[in-house]
């Protein structure tokens, strides 16, 4: 008998979804695991899954949207309950879920879109992401040149983020106010490509840039090395994450906004969702989840946690928290 049956069965006899735990493996399909942030996701998914007596697998993509599928084929094969997936490509990872559904194997997509229904999405709203990254630019740069460096081009989230930031900055675009001079993907997030698109960038502009909407810690940090390069460090800058990286520049004063999600939140939301349904439990049934509709028009079950935007004057706020402490907030500046 398949174990969800199983649970379903033994749930109706009266055993509790924590005793049964025992036996579930969850496994986590990682796209980019070399990151920062997916270290803390994984810490408190781990912690949860232990919390709950469930196991732990995982498989690393890195950045191989061919490596994630076969890597989601070996979870499979190893006899995960359930699936926690970060996708890499959000077109590419179809046949992953249908794979895991002939299996009867619930998915989690996590913090990145997975358009099928069959996946249940948790993330951070990341269109508000984008809105507050834009914000607290135009708050130190209400008039000049702008460049939007963008996300991953296979991440869906990448164009969330793109479109909260132009709803900030339309007025001021409409006004003449500011001008968006450079525009740029970044392929598979990395730092690296950042810095490049951004070095051509001040090139083709005779370094005319006022101000940089980047999506997120990893890419402004490669902004802030190619602003670093022609003397203009500290002109406003943007990301997200919370990285000890960005929150110290934050504090130095070459990163104006790091929008901080609580990655420890989604892991634990994550991993109990995870077993929560590969304890029989269905989407609709997951405590907060809402119907979401997506850009293109598929319906989804999803829950969606709340970003902060972190900038110089709330810096304690992510201390507080215990993110990060006071001393490694300190290194460097
Ligand atoms: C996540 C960001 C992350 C980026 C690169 C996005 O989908 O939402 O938090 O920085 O991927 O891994």
């Amino acid at each position: 008998m398949h174990k969800t049956v199983l649970a379903a069965v033994l749930a109706t006899v009266g055993f509790s979804a924590a005793a049964y735990a025992q036996d579930i493996t969850v496994g986590v399909s990682w796209s980019n695991f070399q990151e920062e942030r997916w270290k803390t996701d994984e810490a408190a998914i781990v912690a949860a899954l232990e919390a709950a007596g469930a196991r732990y697998v995982s498989t690393d993509a890195q950045s191989s949207s061919s490596k994630q599928l076969s890597d989601v084929e070996s979870l499979i094969a190893q006899g995960v309950n359930a699936l926690i997936i970060l996708a890499q490509d959000s077109q590419a990872i179809g046949p992953a879920v249908q794979a895991a559904a002939d299996e009867g194997i619930p998915v989690v997509g996590y913090d990145r879109l997975i358009e099928d229904p069959r996946a249940f999405y948790l993330t951070f709203d990341n269109v508000e992401v984008g809105r507050m990254q834009a914000r607290a630019v135009l708050e130190q740069a209400p008039e000049g040149n702008y460049v939007m460096i963008k996300g991953s081009p296979t991440d869906p989230n990448a164009d969330f983020l793109r479109g909260g930031q132009q709803e900030v900055l339309q007025e001021a675009i409409d006004a003449g106010q500011i001008t968006i001079v450079g525009e740029a993907y970044t392929d598979a997030w990395l730092p690296a490509n950042a810095q490049r698109n951004m070095e051509q960038i001040l090139t083709a502009q005779d370094n005319n840039v006022d101000a940089v909407v980047a999506s997120n810690d990893g890419t402004a940090g490669g902004v802030v090395a190619a602003l670093t390069a022609q003397g203009m460090q500290g002109i406003p800058v943007s990301g997200q994450d919370g990285d000890h990286a960005a929150l110290n520049r934050i504090a130095l004063g070459t990163q104006t906004v790091s929008v901080w999600k609580d990655a420890r939140e989604l892991g634990r939301n994550a991993a109990e969702i995870a077993v929560a349904m590969a304890n029989g439990t269905e989407m609709a049934d997951v405590e907060g989840a809402q119907t979401w509709t997506s850009p293109s028009g598929t319906e989804l079950t999803a829950l969606f946690l709340s970003p902060i935007p972190i900038t110089a004057d709330n810096l304690s706020t992510v201390v507080d928290a215990g993110w990060i402490t006071q001393e490694a907030l300190c290194q460097g500046v």
